[in-house]
């Protein structure tokens, strides 16, 4: 009878974990379909953006919302770091400089002559 009963316990505990990994799923579904929906609605705004400084013949204000959150910078950030940032980020990796406080290997980037490392922060000059 016990065997039963044990038999029995397993597959509700089974049963249990089963809709509890289904719920999960279904959460995980809900919660990424929110994100997803978020990030559409960022795009739209930046694309709105580009749309609407296009129209009136004015350049992008890279530092103000929406692109500024959208292109991952801090807030206060003037249009020229903002710029700045952006020519590092989108520049061509052209090879590996070591840095030279602590020796980790640092992308060199096509017209970007001081080089960050990312590591420790201390400043590479660098040719290209
Ligand atoms: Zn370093």
């Amino acid at each position: 009878m016990s065997d039963f009963f044990d038999r029995h316990d397993r597959r509700h505990a089974e049963t249990r974990a089963e809709i509890r990994s289904l719920n999960q799923g279904v959460a995980d579904g809900m919660l990424s379909a929110a994100e997803l929906r978020q990030q559409v609605e960022a795009l739209q705004r930046v694309v709105m953006q580009l749309v609407w400084a296009q129209v009136r013949g004015e350049p992008l204000a890279l530092h103000e919302e929406p692109l500024r959150t959208w292109l991952g910078l801090p807030q206060g950030v003037t249009a020229e770091q903002a710029l700045d940032r952006l020519r590092r980020s989108q520049a061509k990796v052209l090879g590996h400089s070591a840095c030279p406080s602590c020796g980790a290997q640092v992308q060199d980037k096509e017209g970007i002559t001081d080089e960050g490392c990312p590591w420790c922060g201390a400043r590479l000059q660098t040719e290209r």
